[in-house]
């Protein structure tokens, strides 16, 4: 069996994410950090598919932990093939800087860029010792363009495409691609306080996009098909520059 880990596969793009996966053949682990209830229902939909899932509950954004479990899983597991890895898991916490405290600028650091490290260093070595691996970071217009009111968002995300550029050049060699996939505005619970209505003007295709058109995206560069990308940046946005 062939495994998939998704961070944040709880709710929103992760979630669509894991789904589609499953539907590929992939055994999914569902990581969250503390919604059981919608894990659960990823899960059972995913079960009642046809396809196969475990739920792997830790905070992404804390070192001990992305070890302990992990590792734990990984120790557990020794013949485990994870072919993909979806860096999903995210927050935002918009505040213009001014008025931005430590916590806000620290949370947001932790879970969007922070995790990257803690996450893919632990499940790197499976795949150089497999040589192949699919590592695809969820990234954001945010961090491509800066959005104000988002300085910790924006250089969170900005530093995941940084990351993706290098670890890219460090492990084609191995059969492994890292790749970023940049979203617009998509309907989540992330984007449930925006209007649509007002922000749709600045959108070309006048839409939010959903998370099932991510995560095909996210299904085609985790494909065979995507061997020669690699090191790229992916924006699904509707047309925004
Ligand atoms: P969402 O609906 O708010 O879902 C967030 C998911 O991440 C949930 O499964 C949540 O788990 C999980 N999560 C949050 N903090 C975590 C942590 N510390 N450890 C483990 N899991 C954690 O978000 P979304 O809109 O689907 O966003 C998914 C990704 O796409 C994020 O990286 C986000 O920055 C990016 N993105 C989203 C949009 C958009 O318009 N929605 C646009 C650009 C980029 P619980 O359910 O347990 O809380």
């Amino acid at each position: 069996m062939k495994y998939a880990i998704v961070t944040g596969a709880s709710r929103g793009i992760g979630k669509a994410v894991a789904l589609k996966l499953s539907t590929l053949g992939y055994h999914i682990l569902i990581n969250y950090q503390s919604n059981d209830a919608e894990a659960s229902k990823t899960k059972t939909e995913i079960d009642v598919a046809g396809g196969e899932a475990s739920l792997l509950k830790f905070d992404v954004s804390n070192r001990q932990e992305v070890e302990a479990s992990l590792t734990g899983w990984l120790n557990q597991n020794p013949d485990a093939y994870i072919e993909i890895l979806v860096n999903n898991a995210g927050i935002k916490d918009d505040v213009l800087m001014m008025w931005m405290t430590d916590q806000q600028w620290d949370s947001v650091i932790d879970t969007n860029l922070n995790s990257f490290f803690y996450v893919t260093r632990t499940i790197l070595n499976r795949m150089l010792v497999q040589k192949y691996g699919r590592i695809i970071n969820m990234v954001s217009l945010s961090g491509l363009r800066g959005l104000p009111g988002q300085m910790n968002y924006s250089a969170a995300k900005s530093g995941v495409i940084g990351a993706t550029k290098v670890l890219a050049q460090e492990v084609a060699r191995r059969g492994i691609t890292v790749n970023a996939i940049a979203p617009g505005f998509i309907k989540t619970d992330m984007t449930k306080d925006l209007n649509e209505k007002d922000l749709k003007s600045m959108i070309p295709l006048q839409r939010f996009g959903t998370p099932e058109e991510v995560a095909d995206l996210t299904a085609f560069i985790a494909s065979n098909k995507a061997s020669y990308i690699t090191g790229q940046t992916i924006s699904i946005n509707g047309g925004i520059y």
